[in-house]
């Protein structure tokens, strides 16, 4: 703080960055130490076949819970560990521990993964898949990998490649907040997906904005016709899922149905037989 008398004014400036970067360097060590004891957890969240409101499977999503910092967002730390390199750390221990507690769930349920851009430009990504399912006897088939735009944009060429191995494994493979990119109808036409991700910026308010409903209502038969299924993220309300089925969306996943929650409510629920059916009035019930 010695700064502050001596510079003038520039130095509440140097001030704010010195401790924007106290805070990074600082997130950054704990996160270090976070990844040495495994504290980052996989959450799942509840991705459900909109049609009959069956479950059918998880995302995995990151949770870092620190004593001090409170839960620190995975957009955070996420994009912090893309930065630092510690992506790779973390999403082998959370893929790991995911397959480990999927394994003993229903053989009908899958999980989907989300993957960093980072990552996809790794040489030996597919082969590290291929040891970890190898390693926790979780069948590939079972395992969906999600990508975002951002991972092939630059080149797309050796993402082909890179889906193309994941698929030989049995893996499927999703683009992710689909309709935020630049050249979503390009990629689509190039790359062999198996699945959209609708993002939730046009899912959640889609009941109440008829331009959204168009667009949504346009992937959903895009996505159809080029023989690729759908899920729509961000559910949140009865009337959104409602319009959603009168779209015939096939997959859908958001609050409605149930948060991101860790393995043991995962192990509960599975062990009670979910279903989840609508009670217009009162939102989406969960029948245990
Ligand atoms: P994403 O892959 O698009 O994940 C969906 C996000 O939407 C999750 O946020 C989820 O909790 C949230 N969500 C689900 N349902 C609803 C809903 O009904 N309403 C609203 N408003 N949000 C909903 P989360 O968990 O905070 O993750 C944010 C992003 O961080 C993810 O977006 C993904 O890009 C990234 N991320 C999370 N976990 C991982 C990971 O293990 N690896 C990598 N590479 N990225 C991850
Ligand atoms: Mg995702
Ligand atoms: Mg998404
Ligand atoms: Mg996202």
């Amino acid at each position: 703080r010695a700064k502050k008398e001596g510079r003038g004014r520039i130095s509440y400036f140097d001030d704010a960055l010195g401790e924007r970067l106290r805070e990074l360097a600082e997130l950054e060590a704990e996160l270090t130490a976070a990844i040495e004891r495994e504290e980052i957890e996989p959450y799942f969240q509840p991705i459900v076949q909109i049609a009959d409101r069956k479950l059918v499977g998880f995302e995995v999503l990151a949770r870092w819970h620190h004593d001090r910092l409170g839960n620190v967002p995975p957009d955070r730390f996420i994009q912090l560990a893309e930065e630092t390199g510690q992506i790779a750390a973390i999403s082998w221990q959370i893929l790991r521990k995911a397959c480990i507690a999927a394994r003993d769930w229903d053989p009908s349920l899958t999980i989907a993964f989300n993957l960093s851009a980072k990552q996809f430009r790794d040489a030996d990504l597919s082969p590290r898949i291929e040891a970890i399912l190898r390693e926790t006897g979780f069948p590939a088939e079972r395992l969906e990998i999600e990508i975002t735009e951002t991972a092939i944009i630059d080149d797309i060429d050796r993402a082909h490649e890179v889906i193309d191995q994941l698929r030989w494994q049995g893996i499927q493979i999703s683009l992710d907040d689909f309709g935020t990119g630049f050249s979503s109808l390009a990629t689509l036409s190039r790359l062999p997906f198996d699945r959209l991700k609708i993002d939730s910026s046009f899912v959640t308010t889609v009941s109440q904005d008829r331009q959204k409903a168009k667009i949504v209502a346009g992937i959903i038969s895009l996505a159809g016709s080029l023989d690729l299924s759908v899920t729509a993220e961000g559910i949140e309300t009865e009337d959104t899922l409602e319009m959603l089925a009168g779209l015939q969306c096939p997959l859908g996943q958001g609050y409605l149905f149930d948060r991101p929650m860790p393995r043991d409510k995962v192990d509960d629920l599975l062990s009670h037989g979910v279903t989840w059916t609508g009670e217009m009035t009162h939102g989406t019930q969960r029948t245990v």
